[in-house]
């Protein structure tokens, strides 16, 4: 009996101990930074980026790491400090419940082994997150609030037009105030409830994309195995999202879903992560026909920062694709949307978006659609949609 005992506690000690260091171990390999700062960039560039009153990057999986967003770190791509030092006003927290073993562009089963599972037992979240995907759901929302809380009134949690007003009305006094609109990367989070819907509302989150790899309760995804569209559930979270302001992100929707969508939203929606086909062919980016209905609809597309989205030379892979947007339906529909801590390598952390300004300088750009670019476009949005 006694030995027992002691077996137990020694497990639950090399547990415990591999805690504080598996995660870490793990979040450096997922995401890393293919050239640490500093960041060369010409002064006419790197003068234009800082005269920018809002930044904005439409998506970052920050929150799945478990890091500490409030302190200055040098893993993973993005934190408060890192945004301040950045002059980023508004970072997208997008929240991921679930990623399938074996993750793929182009085909991943809906019951494959769920490697978040195993994040969550390796981080030692509570037993509460390990078998729900809602309950993993509530935790980021806490965690986002609770480092809100602990930034000394620097950081506004982004939950309403008047929110988004405050934070516009307060860079200009001070530009180390920053913001964060939270939403969830696959309504699989919501465990097919429409009252999950109403609760995570609650807990703070404004955004939602149906799908993320593999299809769920509100339907198909780009790289799951039913090409289904919106299942009936799917069509009332999307009608209650509408009622309650909330954005829409079709990132990861199968072709089905995105048209869907589309036609059942009264609201326009944004597209927050993405590559476009005539830069890089892939089931992940959009085609020039999805392009035209997002801008049909008033929406915005955020360029992604890795390679499987915009190539191998990923600058020079994002100024093409929002050339390609702006030239095909107007730069008013163009933002950035990094994939920032998405378990990707990019080219550079969130303190390196003045590359991006030289980037788009270089290939001739002006000042105005540099600004739209880089945070306007998505300030007139979230207005409109919040
Ligand atoms: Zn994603």
């Amino acid at each position: 009996m006694k030995k027992g005992i002691y077996i137990f506690i020694s497990v639950f000690l090399i547990y415990w101990v591999a805690t504080l260091f598996v995660p870490g171990i793990i979040e450096k390999r997922s995401n890393p930074v293919n050239s640490p700062a500093p960041y060369k960039v010409s002064k006419e560039a790197i003068d234009l980026f800082n005269s920018l009153d809002f930044v904005a990057d439409l998506h970052c999986d920050a929150l799945l790491w478990g890091r500490n967003l409030t302190k200055r770190s040098n893993v993973g791509h993005v934190d408060f400090p890192r945004m301040q030092e950045g002059n980023v006003a508004l970072q997208v927290f997008t929240i991921v419940s679930k990623s399938p073993k074996g993750q793929n562009m182009d085909l991943n089963p809906a019951d494959a082994q769920d490697n978040i599972t195993l994040l969550n037992i390796a981080q030692g979240r509570p037993l509460s997150n390990w078998f729900s995907l809602f309950n993993r759901t509530l935790y980021q929302s806490k965690q986002l609030e609770r480092f809100s809380d602990n930034f000394n009134e620097q950081f506004i949690f982004i939950k309403s037009k008047a929110d988004l007003e405050r934070l516009i009305e307060a860079r200009k006094e001070n530009k180390k105030v920053i913001g964060g609109l939270l939403g969830i990367e696959g309504a699989h989070a919501l465990e097919g409830k429409l009252e999950n819907l109403e609760k995570a509302y609650e807990a703070g989150v404004r955004l939602i994309g149906p799908s993320h790899f593999f299809d769920n309760e509100m339907g198909g995804s780009a790289h799951g195995e039913s090409g289904d569209g919106l299942s009936e559930f799917g069509k009332q979270v999307i009608r209650r999202m509408n009622e309650m302001n909330m954005v829409i992100d079709l990132a990861h929707a199968s072709p089905k879903m995105f048209d869907e969508v589309l036609e059942i939203s009264e609201k326009p929606v944004m597209v927050s992560h993405t590559g476009i086909r005539a830069i890089l062919n892939s089931p992940r980016n959009l085609s020039d026909e999805q392009i035209r209905k997002i801008a049909e609809n008033g929406g915005i597309i955020g360029i992604a920062f890795f390679d499987m989205v915009v190539g191998k030379d990923e600058i020079k892979g994002i100024v093409a694709s929002i050339k390609r947007v702006k030239n095909l339906v107007g730069v008013e529909h163009v933002a950035l949307g990094s994939d920032y801590d998405g378990s990707v390598a990019v080219p550079f952390d969130i303190t390196g978006l003045p590359l991006i300004v030289e980037a788009l300088l270089n290939d001739g750009f002006t000042e105005d659609e540099i600004r739209a670019i880089m945070g306007e476009n998505v300030k007139r949005f979230l207005l409109e949609i919040l």
